[in-house]
């Protein structure tokens, strides 16, 4: 289900305890996203490949927890946020649909789960 235009992040908060970020949305929702999850996922060229090139992060890559320990998030225009990790990677832009589409919540896993399990 597509993302309605109107529902963007309004806040997020670092929760280092669990090493997650929580991105609080302007439909009242909030996101929960591991932070290894996210920096394995991330969709820049130098990680994700592109042109064809395969990019330097796949699913056997180990990650220091410098790399994997989120520093800040940034917005990019109206449509995404890049997160800036602990080794100084800030390439990756996470758009809304695809951060929301990543949610770990237990409401949204449910959701899909049911989604891809057919009906
Ligand atoms: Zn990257
Ligand atoms: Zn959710």
């Amino acid at each position: 289900m597509p993302l309605p235009v109107d529902v963007v992040p309004e806040s997020y908060e670092l929760d280092e305890d669990h090493r997650r970020l929580m991105i609080s949305w302007s439909d009242g929702h909030t996101s929960a996203h591991d932070y290894e999850r996210l920096r394995r996922a991330c969709p820049c060229a130098w990680c994700a490949g592109e042109g064809g090139q395969k990019g330097s992060v796949d699913q056997t890559t180990t990650f220091s927890q410098q790399q994997t320990t989120l520093y800040e998030l940034q917005v990019v225009g109206r449509y995404g946020l890049t997160p800036v990790w602990g080794d100084g990677h800030h390439t990756g832009i996470f758009t809304y649909e695809k951060l929301r589409g990543s949610c770990q919540c237990d409401a949204c896993q449910a959701a899909r789960a049911r989604t891809a399990g057919g009906r």
